[in-house]
This record gives structure tokens, sequence and C-alpha cells, in this order.
């Protein structure tokens, strides 16, 4: 199947999803470009996909600005994801680069983020990554974690604390990721009790579980697989 069609499935099925829930259908469309090689990409832009998520900075870099230039000629402005872990010794590039940052995973990542945005006369967007299902292999703040800082965090100056994000278990049954979903969600609101401006972006749900994520409030899906086919090697984090 091409990209057009793998692309026009999803759109559908987001907004089947949405509307069936009775949810909002302003869902934003992040396309995970991880490992795709660069005329995959080229196609996805003919499609209107202007919201680009990578997960690693040597990468991003590598692919930065013959993207823009593609999308430039569309007449389209990307907007760039970062949804992989980063490192304290890449932050100055991440700012550089990124208009959202969804895996901001410590207090000390949020503070470093901050000083290079206000060095650069930016503010930069984040998200609060959060490791809902509490695996050791993932990254994220355990949720008491995220109550505690969130407040913290969202008065740095440099930065601009959006919301929260999340990835579920990879679980065949993909209706038992929905309680992680819904924890997010009601960690989200329980923050917003908690600080002035209120959180509104919840990222979650990937090509496994978007269907379900949307049910519960996603209103930001990370998609790589059902867009572009499968990776060489899963390099998911
Ligand atoms: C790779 C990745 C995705 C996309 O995963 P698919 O299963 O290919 O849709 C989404 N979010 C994060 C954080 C990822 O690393």
């Amino acid at each position: 199947m091409i990209i057009r069609q793998r692309l026009a499935l999803c759109r559908q099925a987001l907004e089947k999803t949405a509307a069936k829930a009775g949810v909002s259908s302003s869902i934003t469309l992040v396309a995970v470009t991880k490992g795709v090689a660069l005329p995959l990409i080229y196609e996805a832009i003919d499609c209107g996909v202007t919201n680009i998520g990578e997960n690693r900075i040597q990468e991003t870099l590598l692919k930065y600005a013959a993207l823009n230039e593609y999308a430039q000629t569309k007449g389209y402005r990307l907007k760039w994801h970062m949804v992989g872990h980063l490192q304290t010794n890449k932050v100055k590039d991440a700012v550089k680069i990124f208009d959202l940052i969804h895996s901001v995973d410590s207090v000390r990542l949020a503070s470093e983020i901050n000083r290079h945005a206000i060095n650069s006369g930016k503010v930069q967007d984040i998200l609060l990554q959060v490791n809902v299902s509490g695996e050791h292999t993932k990254f994220g703040f355990i949720p008491e974690a995220v109550l505690e800082s969130a407040g913290e965090i969202a008065a740095l100056k440099g930065l601009r604390l959006k919301g929260l994000m999340t990835i579920a278990p990879f679980l065949r049954r993909k209706e038992e990721t929905r309680p992680f979903f819904r924890q997010l969600k009601e960690l989200k609101d329980k923050i917003n009790r908690q600080i002035p401006t209120p959180l509104t972006v919840l990222s979650m749900g990937m090509t496994n579980d978007y269907k379900v994520a949307i049910e519960e409030g996603a209103n930001v899906v990370r998609i790589g697989t059902a867009i572009f086919g499968e990776r060489r090697e899963d390099d998911s984090e």
C-alpha cells in the first residue's frame, strides 16, 4: 500500500473514532518519521502532513533542512516534534529545532531546556512525559512526581507547559491499554486544579493503540508504522 492510501485510512479512522466516542475531532496527527527515508516523507508531505515526529537529534539534523525546504515549495511550514528521550547535552540543538518537545521527563531536563530557551530568546513548548505503566524500560515521571513538579516547571519563564505525554505498554489486546490513557487524562485534570494556566494537550496513542487513546481524550497522536510501514529496526526507545 502506498503512503497516500495509508494516510487516508489513518485519517478516516481518527475521525470515525472521535465521532463515535463523542470527543473533539480536532486531533493532531504527528507522523513519526524516525528510520524513514526522505522520499517517503516527501510523499507524506504531498498528502498534507505538516507535523513531523522524530526521536533522535542526530537523525533530525540530517533531515531537517531538506524536509523544511520541500515543505516550503508546497506552501507548508513543518512543525517538529521531539518524541524520544532527550539527553541534557543535546538540549541546545533540540531548542533550535523543535516546536514541541513531548519527552520532558525530569525537573533537571526542564531547567536545562528553560536555560537554553531564554538564551536564544525562545519560549519552548513542552509536554511532560509520564510513565503511567511503571515499566522499567520506559522514561518519564512517575505520576506522583509529575503532580509534585508540574507547578514548578510551569513557572519557568522560558517554557510553555502545554500538557502530558505517555507511551502505553505494547499489548496485543488493545483494550488493555485503556487504563493507562485514562490515568493520564485524570492526571492532567488533577494538575489543572493546581496551576494557573490549564494544560490542554494529551499526546497519547501510537499505531497499535491510537483508537483507544482517542476514546480516552487524546488530542495528539503519534503514528509511524500505520503510515510508513514497518521500520527495519524497531528503535522506538
Ligand atoms: C516510534 C514512536 C512512535 C510511533 O510508533 P508506531 O508504533 O510506529 O506508530 C510514537 N511515539 C514514540 C515516542 C515513538 O518513539
